[in-house]
């Protein structure tokens, strides 16, 4: 079940690339496990997935131990999806590869901070809430640029790029549009190295995000299911 989703899940990444005239290639699938457990993630790996999001630091520290040492360590990459709050930083930089919900300077620093005592340089990307719904994570899209400013004296992060989530719809051409926005601040600041990450697009709106240029989609209920 679990392997034939992640069939089905990559070849719709795949047309929706070719769709945009972009390279599948270029486009990491991220698997979210949040509900999913130890031997649900290890049939997934098994499937070919290389990325793992995981919401919370707490639940991911618990997975993430079942899974080191074991046959399957070296094969992923852990990515932090969810919200995080400072003083869960030190765990945080310890385990994920990548930090995907950096919305304010005060984060910023405490990450950096947590980071530099294990001599990591962490990569992370800026959560902007694209559509200003209030109960969402992620900084106003008119401060992307002056937490990118601020944060440039943080030398133990590594800013590689934007992440957004689009408001829940049924419908996922609803979410172009904040697709569309995010992409088009991610095409306004000046990424001095590398090419920037677009970390948009779960398992109701993946194919429309990559039409709008995301090359990083965060896939849970459609690969693990509901
Ligand atoms: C749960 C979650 C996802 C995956 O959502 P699905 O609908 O299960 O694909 C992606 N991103 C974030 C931030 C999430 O919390």
């Amino acid at each position: 079940m679990i392997r034939d989703n992640v069939f089905q899940v990559k070849e719709n990444i795949a047309h929706a690339a070719r769709r945009a005239g972009r390279n599948p290639n270029d486009i990491t699938l991220v698997s979210v496990t949040k509900n999913a457990a130890v031997d649900a993630i290890k049939e997934a790996i098994d499937a070919g997935i290389t990325d793992i999001g995981e919401n919370r630091v707490q639940d991911a520290i618990i997975k993430y131990n079942a899974i080191r040492y074991t046959q399957y360590e070296r094969r992923v990459k852990w990515h932090l999806i969810g919200h995080l709050q400072t003083n869960k930083a030190k765990d945080a930089v310890k385990i994920f590869d990548i930090i995907h919900s950096i919305d304010s300077v005060r984060l910023a620093e405490a990450v950096n901070k947590a980071a530099e005592k294990i001599d990591k340089i962490q990569d992370i990307l800026i959560e902007v809430n694209v559509s200003g719904e209030e109960s969402k994570f992620g900084i106003a899209p008119e401060n992307i640029s002056r937490l990118i400013f601020e944060a440039a004296n943080f030398k133990n992060i590594k800013i590689c790029g934007l992440m957004t989530m689009a408001p829940f719809a049924d419908d996922a051409e609803k979410s172009r549009p904040y697709f569309r926005e995010l992409r088009e601040f991610r095409d306004k600041v000046n990424w001095r190295a590398g090419a920037p990450v677009l970390s948009m697009g779960m398992s109701q709106d993946y194919e429309v995000a990559i039409e709008e240029g995301s090359n990083m989609v965060r896939i849970g209920r459609a690969i693990f299911g509901p």
